[in-house]
C-alpha cells in the first residue's frame, strides 16, 4: 500500500477544499482500503467523511426517507421505520455481506463500490476498465459476470441497496445536483472506465427514497448465504388493487452491470392476482432476452427462480 495523507473535514464544504488530485473520498473504507491493499488504486490523500455531521442519519417525513450518505448498512438494515415502510430497502441493507461489515460500511459507499470482477480486482490484469485493451472475463473466467446490459465490459453492479433503491424509486442528493439512481448508474457501453454519473470529487450527501404505499420485498440467492455477494438478488414494489396487481417494479441484482428492470416481468404482472401461476410467468419474462456468457448460463433458471419467489414473498404478504 502506497503512503497517504490523511483529511478530516468537518463539513462538506471542507471535504471539497481537501480534494486534490489525488485524492479520494473515504466512507467506511471496507471497498477503498481493500482495493488500495489490493494495488489497484494509490490515492495520495484519503479524505474521511465520517466526521461531517450533516451526511449522518436517517429521517422519515411525509415526503418519504431521508438517509445519511455516511449511515452505516447496518443501521439502516435495523430502523424500525424502515423496517415496517421500506422493507425491501431493510432487507437488501440486512442481506449484504455479514454484521462485522454492515457496521462499518455506509450507504453511500456502497453504492459506489467498485466491481467485484477478479480480472478488476487483481493488479496484473490490465483489462478494459483499468485502462487496457481487452476484456478478460468475455472468454475467461465468467461465472459470476453478467446476462444482460454486458459489453465490452461484463461486470454486475455490486451494491445490493441499489438493487432495492432502484425498485422504489430512490435518488441521491450530491454537493451539486438531485439525480434518480435509475440515471445515475450506467452501462458499459456508455463508458466502460465507469459505473455511474458522478463527478470529479462530487460528493455523495443523502439517499432519498419516496414514501410508498406498494407492498415491497427482497430476495437474495448466494454460495454461502451468511456472507457472499449474491448470485442473484431481486426487488419488487408491488402496487395492488383488490387483489391484483396495479402497477410493480422488478429490478435484478447481480445480472447486469447496472440494477436491471425487469420490464417484461413487470407487464406479465400487472393486472394479476399474485398466484404461483403468475408468479412463475413473471419470472419466465424476466429472464426473456438474457445473454449469457459461457460459464454463467445457471443465472437464467436461478433468477426465473428468485423473481417468482420475490413476487410471491411480497406480493402475499
Ligand atoms: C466479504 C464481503 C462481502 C460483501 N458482500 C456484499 C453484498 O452482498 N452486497 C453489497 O452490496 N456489498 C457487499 N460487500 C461490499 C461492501 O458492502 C462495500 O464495500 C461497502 O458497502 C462500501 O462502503 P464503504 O462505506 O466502506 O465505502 P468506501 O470503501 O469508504 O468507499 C467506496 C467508494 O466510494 C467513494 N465514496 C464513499 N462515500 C462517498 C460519498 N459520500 N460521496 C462520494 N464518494 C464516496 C470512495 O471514494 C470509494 O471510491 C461485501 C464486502 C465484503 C468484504
Ligand atoms: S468484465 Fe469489466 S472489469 Fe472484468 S475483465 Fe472485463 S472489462 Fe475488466
Amino acid at each position: 500500500m502506497n503512503r497517504f495523507e490523511y483529511a478530516t473535514p468537518t463539513t462538506v464544504d471542507q471535504a471539497i477544499a481537501a480534494m486534490n488530485e489525488g485524492a479520494v473520498y473515504k466512507a467506511g473504507g471496507v471497498d477503498l482500503i481493500d482495493r488500495m491493499k489490493e494495488g489497484i488504486d494509490h490515492p495520495t490523500r484519503l479524505v474521511d467523511l465520517h466526521g461531517i455531521v450533516d451526511l449522518r442519519g436517517i429521517k422519515m417525513d411525509d415526503a418519504g426517507l431521508t438517509i445519511g450518505a455516511t449511515t452505516t448498512l447496518g443501521e439502516l438494515a435495523a430502523h424500525a421505520a424502515v423496517k415496517q415502510s421500506f422493507a425491501a430497502l431493510a432487507e437488501a441493507a440486512a442481506s449484504a455481506a455479514n454484521p462485522q461489515i454492515r457496521n462499518v460500511a455506509t450507504c453511500g459507499g456502497n453504492l459506489l463500490q467498485r466491481p467485484r470482477c477478479w480480472y478488476f480486482r487483481t493488479a496484473e490484469f490490465k483489462c478494459l476498465k483499468k485502462g487496457g485493451a481487452t476484456c478478460f472475463a468475455q472468454k475467461g473466467e465468467n461465472r459470476y459476470h453478467s446476462i444482460f446490459g454486458g459489453g465490452p465490459s461484463y461486470i454486475v453492479h455490486p451494491s445490493t441497496l441499489a438493487t432495492a433503491l432502484v425498485a422504489l424509486g430512490g435518488r441521491i442528493k450530491t454537493n451539486k445536483r438531485e439525480i434518480a439512481l435509475a440515471e445515475f448508474f450506467t452501462l458499459p457501453s456508455a463508458d466502460y472506465e465507469k459505473e455511474n454519473v458522478l463527478g470529479e470529487h462530487e460528493i455523495i450527501t443523502q439517499i432519498l427514497v419516496p414514501r410508498t404505499t406498494a407492498r415491497t420485498g427482497f430476495f437474495a440467492i448466494k454460495e454461502r448465504q451468511v456472507y457472499d455477494w449474491p448470485l442473484a438478488e431481486v426487488a419488487v414494489a408491488l402496487q395492488m388493487d383488490g387483489g391484483k396487481c396495479k402497477a410493480a417494479s422488478i429490478v435484478l441484482g447481480a445480472a447486469a452491470p447496472i440494477p436491471w428492470r425487469a420490464r417484461k416481468a413487470e407487464q406479465a404482472l400487472v393486472g394479476k392476482a399474485i398466484t404461483d401461476e403468475s408468479a412463475r410467468a413473471a419470472g419466465r419474462a424476466a429472464v426473456e432476452g438474457a445473454q449469457p456468457l459461457a460459464k454463467n448460463g445457471y443465472k437464467i433458471p436461478m433468477f426465473e427462480a428468485a423473481v417468482a419467489r420475490a413476487i410471491l414473498r411480497t406480493g402475499r404478504s
